[in-house]
């Protein structure tokens, strides 16, 4: 049933590797200092390398295979539309595209009932603020300091965490505020109804002195993902919600991560029962096969383009292929009942797995997560809870990190490493057996990070 992908080959590895490094031009990355790993295969859960070596993959890429590597029906419903109509462009009906739309709004909350496609994330966060913008009339736009938004330009001036600095020229707009993190609480919160209460009073001051009538839109990552992890504790977005409302501002939340399945839900919204006025998404949307983002449309929102045009487009916007892939990866998801899986696999197999590693290791500071979406920060000192990687600029990992991530490897494990967090982000579809054996894993690497706690 499966697809033959490449057998493992050490010259025909070698030779792509040479490839790579005289010519791709790699993301986030000292293009000199860098090793990639030659990829010649996946399935699954599992990718490997032209020399035979076998990896579980607990980042998912990154964070986007929800439904795991070469679905055989997915893989086959783009081969399918490539024989059909491989591409088109986006001011026709297609219907892979409005297929696509169709069973993305049906899964939506609220009246998100519009979908305006892109290619990525970044595209779709772009996009949702110049909705915003041209719906409210306004300029600034709110997000939090500990998010990522994307790479592009106002996507990495929204992102709030130290991977903005080196692009952060002209933050035109964007004003920075905290969001809740109770085990960094910046309120110096006991405890999580004081940390909603006092990050909610924080964001109405930071509107009180940014002038709520210049503000269009706060952004929020339902969960910040890359950032950390951090489960808003109850109440916050309804909070969020609410002062929108009373300011007329639109709330756009980015579940370009959280989004499609990754939280146990088809939204991460649905664990809060919140509905923004746009989210945007992008990765689990088609599990990553070929590029698509988007961004989901309130009515009111729409309405305000129903006779005067929206001022935007993008070449490839709900690419037929892109799309086919999009209806595939839905309609197995709902098959397959993946979001319910992702809901088990973290209450019954990674939640009390990771718990029992959390407390084991002195490392771990703290264990955040629900569904398929987990982080453990890793410390220095559990009492003063120093990282154990100081943040800088570049994000670079520092040698506990470093030695942490080289052991998950060594060992068959790929993780998410990020700051002083390694995430556990397994695809929905991993089986309890693949967690259990990547959770032995992960226990094994920990003990490389404790011999860096004091
Ligand atoms: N928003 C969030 C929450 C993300 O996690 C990401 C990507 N990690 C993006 C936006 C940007 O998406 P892309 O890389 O597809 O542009």
């Amino acid at each position: 049933q499966q697809q033959a992908t490449a057998q493992p080959d050490p010259a025909v590895g070698a030779a792509v590797k040479a490839a790579d490094r005289a010519h791709v031009f790699h993301s986030w990355s000292a293009q000199g200092l860098i090793d990639p790993l030659a990829v010649a295969g996946a399935e699954g859960s599992y990718f490997w390398d032209y020399d035979g070596n076998r990896y579980l993959d607990f980042s998912s890429g990154l964070v986007f295979t929800n439904i795991g590597y070469q679905h055989p029906k997915v893989v086959a419903a783009i081969q399918e539309q490539a024989g059909k109509l491989t591409t088109f462009a986006p001011a026709f009906a297609v219907e892979s595209r409005s297929e696509a739309a169709r069973l993305i709004a049906e899964r939506t909350p609220g009246d998100l009932d519009k979908i305006f496609f892109t290619n990525g994330g970044a595209e779709a966060v772009e996009n949702a603020v110049r909705m915003a913008r041209l719906h409210t009339g306004r300029a600034k736009v709110l997000s939090a300091y500990r998010s990522y938004h994307g790479a592009t330009a106002a996507a990495i001036n929204l992102t709030g965490d130290p991977r903005r600095w080196p692009s952060d020229t002209a933050s035109a707009g964007v004003v920075h505020f905290w969001a809740p993190f109770l085990y960094r609480s910046p309120f110096h919160a006991r405890n999580e109804t004081e940390e909603r209460d006092r990050a909610l009073q924080h964001l109405e001051d930071t509107i009180a002195y940014e002038g709520p009538g210049s503000i269009a839109a706060i952004i929020l990552e339902t969960i910040p993902g890359t950032a950390g992890i951090m489960i808003p504790p109850p109440g916050y977005l309804a909070g969020v919600r609410e002062i929108c409302d009373r300011y007329g501002i639109v709330f756009i939340l980015d579940e370009v991560m959280a989004g499609f399945g990754r939280t146990g839900e088809w939204f991460a919204a649905d664990l809060f029962d919140v509905v923004p006025d746009l989210m945007t998404f992008a990765k689990g949307v088609n599990s990553g096969y070929v590029p698509l983002g988007g961004v989901a449309i309130s009515a009111e929102i729409a309405a305000t383009f129903e006779t005067r045009p929206y001022p935007g487009g993008l070449t490839y916007s709900g690419h037929p292929l892109a799309c086919a892939a999009a209806v595939a990866t839905i309609n197995v998801m709902a098959e397959e009942g993946i979001v319910g899986k992702a809901a088990d696999l973290g209450a019954r197999v990674l939640e009390p797995g990771l718990r029992e590693i959390a407390e084991r290791h002195p490392s771990v500071g703290e264990l955040r997560g629900v569904g398929a979406f987990w982080a453990l920060e890793l410390v220095r000192d559990r009492e003063t809870r120093e990282p154990l990687v100081p943040y800088n600029a570049s994000g670079e990992a520092n040698a506990a990190m470093a030695a942490f991530g080289a052991a998950c490897k060594k060992s068959g494990l790929w993780p998410f490493v990020n700051m002083n967090r390694t995430h556990v982000c397994p695809p929905c579809t991993t089986s309890e057996a693949e967690a259990k054996e990547g959770l032995a894993l992960l226990d094994a690497a920990l003990n490389v990070a404790d011999e860096f706690t004091v």
